[in-house]
C-alpha cells in the first residue's frame, strides 16, 4: 500500500479530453462524469475540442460553470503533424474562438495534443508557444478509449498507478467512454482514502510561469498517450 505523504496531501490532476469520439460510445457520458465530480466536489481539467463545444455547448459551458479549468484540445482533433504551419494557427485559433464565444472563457494556455502527436514535434509546440500555449502531457494513461478497458479495470489501474507517479500526477481521461464514468467514484474515494488531494492543471508549478518554461508532463509517458487505435 503506497502511504499519504507526510505533512501535506499527495495531489492528483485529473484530466477529460472531450472529443467526437470515434468509437462506440453511449449518450449522457460526459454529463454522468460531470454529476460525479460535482457530487464529490472534485475540480478538474477539461480539454475541449472545438466541434465537440459547437455540438454541445451547454455542456461546454456547464465544464466552466462547475468550476472546472477548460483547455484547448484543438477543432479538428487532428494528428497536428500533419498541418501545416498556417492549418496548425488556424485549427488551433478556430478551436480557441469556439470555446471562448460558447464559454467565455480563453483557454489559452492550456492546450492538449489530439492522440498526444507533436507533443516532441518542436515545430508544433514552437506554434503552440508563438498561441500562447503550453502542451499538457499526462503521467497516467489508463487506455480508456479501449473498449476492452472496463470500470473495474480501469479503477483498479488508477488506483496502483497514481500513487506512484508521486505529487502532481496528471491522470488522462476521456468524456465519453462508459467505462470512464463507471469508473470514475471509485477511483476518486479510493484516491482520497490514500490521502489525495484532487487539483486543476494550473494548481502544479510545473506548468506556472512562461509557456516556453513549461516541461511536458512526463516525455518517457507522453507517447503512450491516446495510441492511433483511438
Ligand atoms: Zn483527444
Amino acid at each position: 500500500m503506497t502511504e499519504p505523504l507526510e505533512g501535506r496531501p499527495l495531489r492528483v490532476a485529473l484530466t477529460f479530453d472531450a472529443e467526437h469520439p470515434d468509437r462506440p460510445h453511449a449518450p449522457g457520458v460526459p454529463e454522468g462524469i460531470l454529476g460525479v465530480l460535482g457530487d464529490r466536489h472534485v475540480p478538474a481539467t477539461w480539454f475541449l475540442q472545438g466541434r465537440w463545444v459547437e455540438a454541445f455547448p451547454e455542456l461546454a459551458r456547464q465544464v466552466v460553470a462547475d468550476g472546472h479549468l477548460v483547455g484547448n484540445h484543438s477543432f479538428y482533433h487532428a494528428r497536428l503533424p500533419l498541418l501545416t504551419d498556417d492549418g496548425l494557427r488556424t485549427d488551433i485559433r478556430e478551436s480557441e474562438r469556439v470555446i471562448g464565444e460558447t464559454t467565455g472563457i480563453d483557454a489559452r494556455p492550456w492546450f492538449r495534443c489530439p492522440f498526444s502527436a507533436g507533443s516532441d514535434d518542436p515545430r508544433v509546440l514552437g506554434i503552440l508557444d508563438e498561441l500562447g500555449y503550453r502542451n499538457v502531457g499526462s503521467d497516467v494513461v489508463l487506455e480508456d478509449w479501449e473498449p476492452a478497458r472496463t470500470g473495474p479495470l480501469l479503477a483498479a489501474d488508477a488506483l496502483r498507478e497514481t500513487p506512484l507517479v508521486g505529487d502532481g500526477a496528471v491522470v488522462l481521461f476521456h468524456a465519453w467512454p462508459p467505462g470512464t464514468l463507471d469508473a470514475l467514484p471509485a477511483i476518486v474515494d479510493g484516491l482520497r482514502d490514500l490521502g489525495v488531494a484532487f487539483v486543476r492543471i494550473d494548481a502544479l508549478e510545473r506548468f506556472a510561469g512562461p509557456a516556453a518554461a513549461a516541461p511536458p508532463a512526463t516525455e518517457h509517458l507522453a507517447d503512450a498517450t491516446e495510441r492511433p487505435a483511438r
